[in-house]
């Protein structure tokens, strides 16, 4: 016979609170038992004299009490988006710097970007200031300024070495994502960006969880065009649905390349199966855009510069232009409100 996997937790239980563990039962749970993470589990009448009750008397129990502080924290934010992909590769943090710092060119915005990819952190390194540390003051931790309007925070700043490996584990992801939420101040705030990692994984449970209260304006899903992309992001629009995250749209990355010299245009990624656009017909949400490949894009994240500013002329610049607009239409903005006036 096959191995199987354990059988799966409910979604719904997952979703509502992620960061709730059953305690570990040493016997079943008797008849008249109130529930192991129920608020009176462990002192309830029925438990008297259950081998359980030590352990589910000291269990966690009810929503989480450092919700309330988040929400104060972001209280000041009025637009909060989160960036996912259902795979890894396809431009994910790229998209994410990009979009910032078209945010950013309209100075009336102050944009912030939180790097969850806590593994994997590359927006400092996008931004021009992996070099940089979190300063401390009595108001909380403060975020990497890029530029007067622009910051950054991630667990980049905290390593004393950059090519260190994080290698932690689910709870400790979850409370450092959680301190990024309730001890930064990111103050007054027009946009803050949420980068997650690819997939669907401890650390959307934790930022979906965290933000619930506060409020998310919706998610913006990158692909490229590619049938094998396009599977995994198919899987990451299920899990929006099932944690009631609207999905602004999707963005088909690398679409096309445009040669810089020639603007001759040729497709690296064949969309095999109708790519970003036809998923997003299938799957009636948005199709925001498709920005196609420059290699311009990763020079300038190399280094830490924008793309917006170095080569505001280039068809990649003009394709995300559009999508920020779309972006924006979306979240029910005016398009002044997301960039200068032509
Ligand atoms: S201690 Fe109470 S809540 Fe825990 S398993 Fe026993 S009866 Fe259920």
């Amino acid at each position: 016979m096959a191995p199987s996997l354990e059988a799966p937790e409910s979604v719904q239980d997952v979703l509502s609170n992620p960061l709730k563990s059953a305690p570990k039962l040493v016997a079943p749970e008797p008849e008249h038992c109130p529930g192991p993470e129920s608020e009176t589990a462990g002192k309830a009448d029925s438990c008297a004299g259950c081998p359980n009750q030590a352990i589910c008397a000291s269990a966690p129990k009810g929503p989480d009490p450092d919700i309330p502080a988040i929400t104060a924290r972001l209280s000041g934010v009025k637009h909060k988006v989160l960036i996912l992909s259902g795979k890894g590769g396809v431009g994910k943090s790229t998209f994410t710097t990009l979009l910032a710092h078209a945010f950013a060119t309209n100075p009336e915005n102050t944009v912030g970007i939180m790097d969850t990819d806590i593994c994997g952190p590359s927006i400092p390194k996008m931004m021009g200031v992996e070099e940089e540390t979190i300063h401390v003051s009595g108001a909380g931790w403060s975020p990497v300024w890029v530029m007067e309007n622009l910051g950054v925070m991630s667990v980049q700043f905290m390593l004393p070495n950059r090519n260190d490996a994080v290698i932690w584990r689910g709870p400790k992801k979850n409370g450092l994502i959680k301190q990024f939420l309730k001890d930064v101040e990111w103050g007054e705030m027009d946009f803050l960006l949420v980068d997650t990692p690819p997939g669907t994984s401890d650390e959307h449970l934790s930022v979906n969880s965290f933000l619930k209260e506060s409020g998310v304006d919706g998610a913006v899903v990158v692909t490229t065009p590619q049938e094998v992309a396009l599977l995994d992001v198919r899987k990451e629009i299920d899990f929006c649905r099932k944690a009631g995250i609207k999905v602004l749209g999707i963005v088909e990355n690398m679409s096309g390349f445009v040669c810089p010299k020639c603007t001759h245009q040729s497709q690296i990624f064949q969309a095999t199966t109708g790519g970003g656009r036809a998923l997003a017909k299938e799957m009636k949400i948005p199709f925001l855009g498709a920005v196609p490949l420059d290699p311009r894009i990763g020079m300038a994240c190399d280094y830490g510069e924008s793309f917006f500013d170095a080569w505001p002329d280039s068809p990649a610049c003009t394709a995300l232009r559009e999508v920020v607009k779309r972006v924006g239409e979306e979240m029910g903005l005016k398009p002044e409100t997301l960039l200068p006036e032509d």
